[in-house]
């Protein structure tokens, strides 16, 4: 049983927020699988460079903001964020940062990727291809991952224009292709690969059903419905998807990770709320056993990060 009350929290100096609490005696510490800290002014409705750490300490200390997730449920957080950022941040914040850095992967190499996970990484993130992920081309880099027995995070489906497009923060050589994210390219990288182990961000929006089918039909195959669409769909779709006629898919639905896609280095913000009552309101729609919200909010993410024993 969930008791939830709206509260105001004050967190650092001066900032009010309101938070969802909840009290349960069994509450279970969520992993965050898709978490972002990289950080670039805003002008104009542009992002401008430099890309930056967030991280200033003169609200609260790191060990005060770790507090403050902690409070809310967050354990800790899968972070994607370029190398520089992702392990500035994880030299910060110790053991509430997984890192997972973003690479720029028609740049990169694959001695670029194993010096990465040779400082620690537990895998990559791919994001904004110049061609489909599944592109002979690539396998190199999907190769290395492999072999370290790390973790490669797709992102999957539609992506914002603020970061990627030219002239942006991380801009890349021409405009991308979102279908060149599309789920079924997953496919080819699992043929390649089986057991290269995959995290699909977004599950493939809008490309739901074949993010499903990736689910349903490979191994090694998870997914999160972290960032800023997932949510806003009908909770009946999502029923439907996970649980077709009112049976439950098992397979697929224990397949899935707990992911927000917010910022989580920025002092005093914690909007990752909605995606947390998202996550809540689908587990009680589909009758979820612990066992299940269990994997999802954290154990599957331990196993896919984790590089011993895999
Ligand atoms: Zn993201």
């Amino acid at each position: 049983m969930i008791f939830r009350s709206i509260v105001t929290a004050k967190i650092g100096f001066h900032i009010n927020v309101h938070v969802v609490q909840e009290e349960r005696k069994d509450i279970i510490m969520r992993i965050d699988a898709h978490a972002h800290g990289m950080h670039a002014e805003l002008k104009d409705g542009r992002r401008i460079p430099p890309l930056m750490s967030p991280w200033k300490e003169t609200i609260v200390t790191p060990e005060e903001h770790i507090r403050q997730h902690n409070a809310l449920g967050i354990e800790k957080v899968l972070l994607l964020d370029p190398p520089e950022i992702t392990f500035e941040l994880k030299r910060v914040f110790g053991d509430f940062v997984i890192s997972c850095p973003q690479v720029e992967m028609d740049k990169s190499s694959p001695e670029e990727i194993a010096a990465i996970l040779d400082r620690g990484a537990c895998g990559i993130k791919f994001i904004a291809p110049m061609h489909p992920y599944g592109d002979d081309r690539y396998l190199p880099l999907y190769e290395v991952i492999r072999d370290y027995r790390a973790l490669a995070v797709f992102h999957t489906g539609y992506l914002a224009h603020e970061f990627f497009d030219p002239g942006g923060v991380l801009p890349r050589p021409n405009w991308i292709d979102i279908s060149d994210m599309r789920p079924s390219e997953i496919d080819r990288i699992n043929r390649a690969f089986p057991d290269l182990k995959i995290l699909m961000a977004h599950f493939g929006n809008p490309w739901w059903e074949e993010a499903w089918t990736m689910l349903k039909s490979n191994k090694n195959i998870y997914a999160d419905l972290s960032g800023g669409t997932a949510y806003e769909k009908s909770m009946g779709m999502w029923k439907d998807l996970f649980a077709p006629n009112g049976k439950l898919n098992t397979n697929v639905v224990s397949k899935l990770c707990y992911g927000a896609d917010s910022w989580m280095f920025h002092a005093g913000h914690f909007d990752y709320q909605r995606l947390m009552e998202f996550y809540d309101n689908l587990y009680d729609e589909l009758r979820l056993p612990d066992e299940i919200r269990l994997k999802i909010d954290r154990e599957n993410i331990l196993m896919l990060t984790g590089r011993k024993n895999q």
